[in-house]
């Protein structure tokens, strides 16, 4: 394939070795991923690399592999059958150790379970489990057998299960009788028996123990784990796969809108995560990695399962709340594990930074190498508390910018390659083999400086195979905008040093008296407001600008909101960025509408701000939080 629009090389200067072989992996996509595949184990090799026949990717075709051989088997083979895999740490307190050989042991026992049961390759299964080792033990046995596994989010409703379940048609439903939540039990298998009332294709159900809660269990169609297990036999074959033959499907966090179905194969996927775990976290055979989300996230799949597993790493897994049973949980958990890798969210982060730096001074947290951050813009006042108190000043930050849809890192520092010197707030350089560019309008590159849209501009290994049943959706939302170009969806801007930096939603983008300003520059700018702990920006139409602007903040503990300090936090913007983005309203709220995920939902707040319908809720984190806007929101209209 020839690449016709290489745009590193006015920018990407000092940086050597990342330069060479960003340039290579541009100028030859082909031979640099074949170099990257032969990293991993295949039972045949490829016959092609890549057929592309736009929009669709296939990579490696005619090579076959599996995905739990990579992950595990590869790894008993050698002296990691005795190095750990998995350090569980349970919400209550309780935790379990699995080495490599143990982790081997259960998921040729949880696939004998699955094959029992009746499923095959391509049956789709669904797992509703709380971050218990079940549940990447599960992944990995379906993908030991060729089933594909789509992994819902414990804390998601009866309906926002059934959803998922009736789009992917799954004949197996796995959950447990309940799972911790701020000590509390969640009883997931009765959400579940009303999730499979409304999805017929359920036809079995397994329960994993977790809570020592007795649900009904109906005779024939629901299964005790541990029942299922005493009949299970050892030892099940790794079946290989054809490289594309999809791994999971994977719904998306739903800021935007209805959560997309999202396929990713097997083959490319590995290679992508592999190379790009490596460049990003510089993972070592020492290093003991956590990745705080949760395994229903994109970041769950790759970045705590996939990608750390294929490298044979050691990994943190945590059950429960960043503040249960106190606020300094997450850096108890460090000190207990000696966390050499911690990546985490920007949500998390202001979270925890609301409760000041003595709860994390109780902590030794010098075992700290290496910070990361993923799933939104991480704004320049957090980045600096991370970097100051959780990593001690000694640790760099790689802020990861990507996508269900990506599969994998796709911008990021890459200090595996080698250090570029960080900017916080930006995520600094497209990783190898990632062709990303920034586009006006019309699908033109935008001169530096100037913002526009974030676009993948050649395919790459990573790259979601479609939207499951849907390739009208796929066709329309990635490759309509700009023909021959998968579209982000992100705004974005590249530095006169070639940085990247992510500005939001493209569609929340605010056009203000002719100016496009992100809802990311303005967020940063009241949040670096010493009183602000958290922003959203949203607009609403404005008959003289085209949009006026809209801002939703929350206030650190000891502050108490006034108009004094509206009026404070008007000027600092002012100050900060101009005139132009001066908010026409501010609210004080105490919660912001997240996803589950973390992620702030601006539609809504926009869609409270015009008056318009508020749309898809099923990945809101809770509903009292809309609410609650809309309060602030009518009690200012009477202030007013
Ligand atoms: P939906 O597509 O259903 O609206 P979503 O886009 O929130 O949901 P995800 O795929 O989980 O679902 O999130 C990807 C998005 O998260 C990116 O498009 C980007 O907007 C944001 N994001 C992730 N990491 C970063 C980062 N490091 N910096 C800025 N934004 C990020
Ligand atoms: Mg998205």
């Amino acid at each position: 394939m020839v690449n016709t629009s290489l745009s590193f090389e006015s920018t990407y200067w000092p940086f050597k070795r990342y330069t060479e072989v960003y340039k290579r992996s541009l100028q030859d996509p082909e031979g640099f991923w074949a170099e990257e595949a032969r990293k991993l184990d295949w039972f045949k090799t490829w016959d092609t690399v890549l057929e592309w026949q736009p929009p669709f990717a296939q990579w490696f075709v005619g090579g076959e592999l599996n995905a739990c051989y990579q992950c595990v088997d590869r790894h008993v083979k050698t002296w990691r059958r005795s190095k750990v895999a998995i350090y569980w740490e349970g919400e209550p307190g309780d935790s379990r150790v699995l080495s490599y050989s143990t982790l081997y042991r259960w998921v040729n026992k949880f696939a004998s379970v699955l094959k029992n049961l009746g499923i095959g390759k391509g049956d789709r299964v669904t797992l509703y489990l709380p971050m218990v080792p079940e549940l990447p033990i599960f992944m990995l046995a379906c993908a030991r057998i060729g089933a594909v596994h789509t992994v819902v989010f414990s804390g998601f409703s009866a309906q926002a299960l059934a959803d998922r379940i009736n789009d992917t048609q799954a004949k197996l439903l796995v959950t447990a009788d309940a799972g911790f939540r701020r000590g509390k039990l969640l009883e997931l298998k009765n959400i579940s028996d009303e999730a499979v009332r409304l999805s017929p294709s359920i036809e079995k159900v397994i329960v994993a123990r977790r809570g020592n809660v007795i649900p009904k269990m109906k005779p024939r169609r629901d299964f005790w784990l541990h029942d299922l297990l005493d009949k299970a036999v050892v030892f099940v074959p790794a079946e290989p796969v054809e490289s594309t033959h999809p791994l999971y499907i994977l719904y998306t966090s739903g800021t935007t809108g209805k959560p997309k179905g999202i396929i990713h194969g097997t083959g490319g996927y590995l290679v992508f995560n592999n190379s790009a775990y490596k460049w990003v976290f510089d993972i070592k055979e020492e290093s003991v990695y956590w990745c705080s989300a949760d395994v229903g996230w994109v970041t769950g799949h790759s970045s705590i399962v996939y990608a750390p597993l294929c490298h044979g790493a050691a990994i943190v897994l945590y059950e429960g709340a960043p503040d249960y049973p106190s606020v300094d949980r997450w850096w108890d958990i460090i000190e207990k594990y000696g966390v050499t890798i911690f990546y985490t969210s920007p949500t998390g982060i202001r979270m925890l930074m609301k409760y000041g730096e003595d709860e994390v001074k109780k902590h030794d947290l010098s075992s700290l190498e290496l910070l990361g951050s993923v799933g939104e813009a991480i704004n320049p006042e957090a980045w600096q508390w991370y970097y100051e108190n959780i990593g001690g000043e000694r640790c760099p930050i790689v802020d990861t910018w990507w996508q269900t849809e990506t599969g994998g890192i796709m911008i990021s520092p890459a200090p595996g390659i080698e250090y570029a010197p960080l900017k916080p707030g930006s995520a600094t350089f497209p990783l190898p083999g990632v062709n990303a560019d920034i586009v006006d309008e019309n699908g033109k590159s935008v001169p530096t400086g100037e913002k526009g849209y974030l676009v993948i501009k050649t395919p790459w290994p990573g790259m979601l195979m479609g939207i499951y049943q849907d390739p009208q959706r796929y066709k329309e939302t990635y490759w309509s905008k700009f023909p021959g170009m998968f579209y982000t969806g992100d705004y974005a801007i590249k530095d006169k040093d070639g940085y990247f930096w992510l500005l939001g939603r493209a569609d929340e983008v605010l056009k203000i008296a002719g100016h496009r300003v992100g809802t990311i520059e303005i967020e940063d700018a009241v949040v670096s407001h010493q009183a602000v702990t958290e922003a959203a920006v949203a607009s609403k139409p404005d008959p003289v600008k085209g949009e006026s602007i809209v801002v939703f903040a929350t206030l650190k503990q000891a502050v108490s909101p006034s108009l004094q300090l509206k009026s404070e936090i008007r000027q600092h913007i002012r100050r900060t960025l101009g005139p132009i983005a001066t908010p026409d309203e501010i609210y004080f709220v105490a919660k912001l509408p997240k996803t589950r995920s973390g992620k702030i939902m601006r539609r809504i707040l926009k869609a409270v701000a015009s008056g318009s319908n508020i749309g898809d809720l099923t990945t809101l984190e809770d509903e009292a939080s809309v609410d609650e806007v809309r309060k602030a929101y009518e009690e200012l209209k009477k202030e007013v």
